[in-house]
């Protein structure tokens, strides 16, 4: 079975591992440290805050900016539970709003309407690593005074207009879980220009305790030791969760950073492979392409000043057209899995989840556009490690199932 992702690791990372196992610091070290800027500087943002997935980065980005149950957040239906979730840990509301029906991103259009006076900030996702239109997003949150957050976890590496993405919003949030662009095992980062917001999720990652004295509160100025004597002393100062990462696994997101380069590479080279196979099936079509979108096979080519936008290539979603091929999704879905190509859908609209509709009164009919996309897309095996045999065996195991739908013998 080819997985539609997969890690890749090396002897490097191994030994990154096993140094520090041998060292003294298992948690809450240097190299937390370390990798928090070494990705602050990859993607040219002033501060990164490591945590211990995604979904702690999501949870502390929305704390953060001071989400509080009175609010709302506007996001895409077509992204990961946790993007929604991560409101509703705060008390407050998601607002679903409906997608683009070439790119599947966020349509920025539609955000206007849902804007209230409740509303507190948008929640964009770069869907399968295609960069979502900064400078439209950036100007809709400014005018209403919105804060922008990028859900980045599929876009490590992208870059919008020459910029890479993990600044472009107030708050940028990456998983380094296995199937993403690099792996720390479980993990997640926030990145930031915003100090004051990263002093905040470093606390909260921290069970809301500091240490640091500019930060303590005088309700508890009896308790304290003199100065002199007061490096053990700390204070809980806002209710915080354990949501930290460890040395070990930031020693290997450090090392699986230095290989990032080379695996966007691989990924822009399988989805050139996919892109140039796909135009010979009438019916399958991968997902649109902004016009400042480069297509993969111009990647390795384009100069270097001329600042595209591009595409980091997470997931390769196709979207099949049934009454072309005469097959649904799930038919197809079915005999590709059969044929040990490891398919899956991303996503399952977040509103038609049972806990939305029950909790939001969400449903069915409120975003045609992503319910009806839902009903056709597949994402199909994309990862650093696939050989050209791999991407050879995907396309032919798609061609030879389509045939025989069309001739009648499935
Ligand atoms: C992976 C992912 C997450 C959650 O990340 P974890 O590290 O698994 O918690 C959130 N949003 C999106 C879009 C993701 O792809």
């Amino acid at each position: 079975m080819i997985p539609y992702g997969r890690q890749f690791i090396d002897e490097d990372d191994i030994r990154a591992v096993t140094e520090v196992l041998r060292s003294d610091w298992l948690t809450t070290g240097p190299k937390v440290v370390e990798f928090e800027q070494a990705i602050a500087d990859y993607v040219g943002a002033k501060y990164a805050v490591a945590v211990s997935s995604g979904t702690a980065a999501l949870h502390c980005a929305m704390y953060a900016i001071g989400i509080n149950p009175s609010d709302e957040v506007i996001l895409s239906p077509i992204t990961f539970a946790a993007t929604a979730n991560c409101v509703v840990y705060q008390g407050a509301t998601p607002v679903f709003s409906d997608v683009e029906p070439d790119t599947l991103l966020l349509d920025p259009e539609q955000i206007e309407s849902k804007i209230t006076l409740n509303t507190r900030a948008i929640t964009v996702v770069d869907y399968a690593g295609h960069p979502c239109d900064y400078d439209s997003l950036r100007k809709i949150a400014d005018k209403n005074n919105l804060v922008l957050v990028a859900d980045a976890c599929h876009a490590l590496g992208a870059e919008y207009k020459g910029k890479k993405v993990g600044f472009l919003a107030d708050l940028n949030i990456f998983s380094f879980h296995p199937v993403k662009h690099i792996t720390s095992g479980e993990g997640g980062m926030i990145t930031t220009d915003n100090a004051d917001y990263a002093n905040r999720m470093r606390i909260f990652r921290n069970h809301g305790i500091t240490r640091d004295p500019k930060c303590f509160s005088p309700l508890s100025s009896a308790l304290r030791p003199p100065a002199s004597d007061s490096s053990w002393f700390y204070e809980m100062v806002d209710l915080g969760y354990n949501y930290r990462i460890t040395d070990f696994q930031c020693a290997l997101g450090i090392s699986q950073l230095r290989k990032l380069p080379k695996f966007l590479e691989r990924r822009r080279e399988i989805a050139a492979l996919y892109d140039e196979a796909l135009a010979d099936i009438p019916g399958i079509e991968p997902l649109g392409l902004r016009a400042d979108v480069l297509p993969a096979k111009q990647f390795a080519l384009h100069a270097p000043r001329s600042r595209p936008s591009n595409h980091a290539y997470h997931l390769y979603v196709i979207r099949i057209d049934s009454n072309v091929l005469g097959i649904d999704r799930n038919s197809l879905f079915a005999k590709l899995q059969e044929k040990g190509i490891g398919v899956n859908v991303h996503y399952i609209p977040v509103h038609l989840h049972p806990f939305y509709r029950e909790k939001y009164h969400t449903g069915a009919g409120l975003f045609p556009i992503a319910e009806a996309a839902y009903e056709q897309i597949i994402s199909i095996p994309m990862f650093p490690g696939m050989t050209d045999a791999d991407v050879e065996k995907v396309i032919k195991t798609m061609q030879t199932v389509i045939h025989h739908y069309r001739n009648g013998d499935c």
